[in-house]
């Protein structure tokens, strides 16, 4: 779908300069998502993976695929082609389908219209939970219980929503330390 140069704004690796490529197709349909331009993967015409990769690697050795819902494709003939270049590779997905590709890092952020396939929750080095409102709290434990002891657990407002969330995760996590807050950064920094 496009394809920028700019910081992670969110979860472990945030501040972070990367390369991220935004594959189109996502059939999860969360009421709040900020992407929604993606969902039709029909809007989005195919673009060769030497390409992509061509550019990607102008910029950083830090590759972030992210969508959409990148795992509704094959991610194994990019990752492969980005692996070959020395390239470090992040996905960000819910989860809702098999995980392919070779990654370096997994951030799980799950969706409730959309659960995750159990295989997702033990290949997760990072769950993010989007907080909307209270009951994400208790979404974010049920999810939280099924990934692997190491997995980095982090708590986001939802953009819309950050004025009420915020107060919410604050208190949540200072009661419950396991969790970090992660903020999307970017829209603060206003870049991409
Ligand atoms: S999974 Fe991501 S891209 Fe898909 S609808 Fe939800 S927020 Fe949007």
């Amino acid at each position: 779908m496009e394809a920028f140069y700019t910081l992670q704004g969110e979860g472990y690796h945030k501040g972070s300069a990367a390369y991220f490529i935004r594959i189109g197709g996502c059939d999860v349909g969360c009421h709040w998502c900020d992407v929604k331009e993606s969902w039709d993967a029909q809007n989005h015409p195919p673009t060769d993976i030497e390409s992509i990769v061509t550019e990607a690697q102008k910029y950083s050795d830090t590759i972030v695929v992210t969508g959409g819902e990148p795992l509704m494709w094959d991610m194994g003939p990019l990752t492969a082609s980005l692996k070959k270049s020395g390239l470090q590779t992040h996905l960000e997905t819910s989860g809702a389908y098999p995980l392919t590709g070779d990654w370096d890092w997994v951030c799980l952020s799950p969706k409730k219209r959309m659960l995750p396939i159990s295989e997702l929750y033990q290949q997760a080095d990072e769950l993010k939970v989007i907080v909307y409102n209270n009951s994400d709290l208790a979404f974010a434990e049920e999810q939280a219980a099924q990934v692997s002891s190491d997995c980095k657990l982090f708590l986001q407002p939802e953009w819309s929503r950050r004025d009420t969330a915020i107060p919410l995760i604050v208190d949540y996590v200072m009661k419950h330390p396991k969790w970090k807050v992660s903020l999307q950064t970017h829209k603060y920094l206003n870049i991409p």
